[in-house]
């Protein structure tokens, strides 16, 4: 790519623009992560600016909501709110007087004028330009009127909006991606660029801020393509350059189908939530557009900076696929060291209320995320004491299975109740009668009964039932162990029996397999 060769260092100045109309969602983060690679790549600068100009649907929740996804990504911009920097301020709420020297410019130079037009009469034309067949733009009747009209018009406070005078044209704009892009500015129509003189909107204050904040490069989304040629006749009526353009592809669901509503606007922040790790999602976010090649595709923010090229970035839509997003979160989850990962998910398994911490008892305490949580719990259900270690081996029979945070309840909650509520079905191995499942529940528990707690191991646990497992003269060993499992868990899936017995001990084994038998009717 010629014009990126020709960077120098430093030079680079890109944007993340969000409106803050709803949280930080999948499209936005990708876009941020995209202009942060590039920014980081050529040793740019990356600027966050709040696109608020909709006082309506603005709300400072959202901005919030923003800058704690950005945050949480990693992703950190040398300019912003709450930054700050040379060209700010970085809220276009705050930068008012800014565009009204634009506007007034405009209107003294008749770029743009005065539309007093009501909204029946708007939509009549419309209806009428659709009934022959036209695509709906503005009639252009109050383009010419004379300056009596007007100020008679704003003297009786008519309400009006600002047009821009749109010139007839061919736009030609070069994307960084897509190469030449051709439109023409015929079918646009005389656009509205504000409201009133206070109230400019999005394609022009984007024009005067890109300007003013001095951005070499615009990198968002393929959606934003229709805006670029109104943004550029914009500047070109300022009489200021254009950045350059970067359309990054848009993002489908599974199926080549448009994201559903959900994934559109869910929060980055509830995937952290469910127990996404930030790694994992910008890995996958990179994915999502930008293709490496050589069908590598674990990469770290550091490995992204480093690799990352315009010229790998794919034209054709992004799938968003979220089991690759598990999967990606699953290795990372696998990359974890053990008690990291227990003090990950020890959260979870108190806000589902399956343990909670006994702070009183407690003498020793552990950081967790700022907060001082106690390495003492107990099962919410049975008021059991339960260690730290304790749980971070029972989470080790887990480690390699879970794919995020949230799902770790559901996996390990057995282990923290009196009884388990399972159907007597989940006892039959193929084809066993009730009798032999009886049986063999029977067995099971004379046979663990004679193995001293002493040697409660996994080990001995196991080797004791492999000898019972020869002596039943069955070969097929799901005969013993999926009715002593299925007993110890209650689910269909799970870690193996020797294992979990280990953890639950000898008392409690040997309870689960009594009330396994008595599920049984014979
Ligand atoms: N505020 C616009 C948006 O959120 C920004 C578009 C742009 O990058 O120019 O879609």
């Amino acid at each position: 790519m010629e014009e990126l060769k020709l960077i120098r260092p430093g030079e680079i100045r890109v944007r993340m623009a969000p409106s803050p109309t709803g949280p930080m969602h999948l499209g936005f983060a990708r876009t941020a992560l995209f202009n942060y690679l590039f920014a980081e790549k050529y040793q740019g600068t990356l600027i966050l600016r709040i696109d608020d100009t909709d006082i309506q649907r603005s709300q400072k929740k959202w901005e919030k909501d923003i800058i704690e996804g950005l945050n949480w990504l990693g992703l950190e911009f040398q300019e912003g709110p709450g930054v700050d920097g040379k060209f700010g301020p970085y809220r276009q709420s705050e930068r008012k007087e800014i565009y009204q020297k634009y506007l007034q410019k405009l209107l003294d130079e008749k770029k743009i004028y005065y539309c007093f037009c009501s909204p029946e009469e708007l939509e009549a034309h419309r209806n009428y330009l659709l009934s022959i067949g036209q695509p709906p733009r503005y009639s252009e009747k109050c383009a010419e009127l004379s300056e009596r009209e007007i100020e008679e018009n704003l003297k009786n406070k008519k309400s009006y909006v600002l047009r821009f005078r749109m010139s007839s044209k061919k736009v030609r704009f070069k994307d960084l991606l897509r190469g030449e892009i051709e439109y023409d500015s015929q079918n646009f129509g005389d656009i509205v660029v504000a409201k009133n003189l206070a109230a400019p909107l999005y394609n022009l204050t984007s024009v005067i801020d890109d300007f003013e904040m001095k951005i070499t490069h615009i990198i968002r989304g393929e959606e934003h393509i229709p805006n670029t040629p109104i943004q550029i006749l914009l500047a070109e009526a300022l009489g200021i350059k254009t950045p350059q353009y970067l359309h990054l592809p848009l993002i489908f669901g599974l199926d080549r189908a448009k994201l559903s509503k959900r994934d559109r606007v869910k929060s980055i922040l509830e995937y952290k939530e469910e127990g996404y790790l930030s790694v994992a999602l910008i890995n996958f976010l990179a994915l999502l557009g930008w293709n490496p090649g050589a069908n590598k595709e674990i990469f770290s923010l550091l490995s992204l900076i480093q690799e990352f090229s315009v010229e790998k970035i794919q034209k054709s839509g992004a799938v968003f696929n979220p089991q690759k997003l598990d999967w990606l979160n699953g290795f990372y989850i696998r990359q974890k060291s053990l008690d990291k990962l227990t003090e990950d998910c020890i959260p979870y398994l108190i806000k589902t209320n399956l343990i909670k911490p006994c702070l009183e008892r407690d003498k020793h305490s552990l950081f967790y995320e700022g907060k001082v949580i106690t390495t003492k719990f107990e099962t919410t259900e049975t008021g059991e004491g339960v260690s730290f270690y304790e749980l971070m081996k029972i989470i080790d029979l887990y480690q390699a299975r879970l794919k995020k945070f949230s799902e770790i309840s559901e996996l390990i909650d057995f282990f923290f109740k009196k009884k388990l509520d399972y159907s007597s079905e989940l006892l039959r191995w193929k084809e066993m009668s009730n009798e032999e499942i009886k049986e063999v529940l029977d067995k099971l528990s004379k046979t663990l009964n004679k193995l001293e707690e002493t040697d409660w191991t996994k080990k001995e646990i196991g080797e004791v039932l492999l000898k019972l497992a020869g002596e039943l003269g069955k070969e097929d060993r799901g005969y013993l162990l999926w009715p002593l499992r299925a007993a110890l868990s209650g689910k269909t899936a799970s870690a193996g029996p020797f294992e979990i017995a280990e953890l639950l001990g000898k008392e409690k084994t040997l309870e689960r397999i009594r009330m396994a038998k008595e599920k049984i009717k014979i």
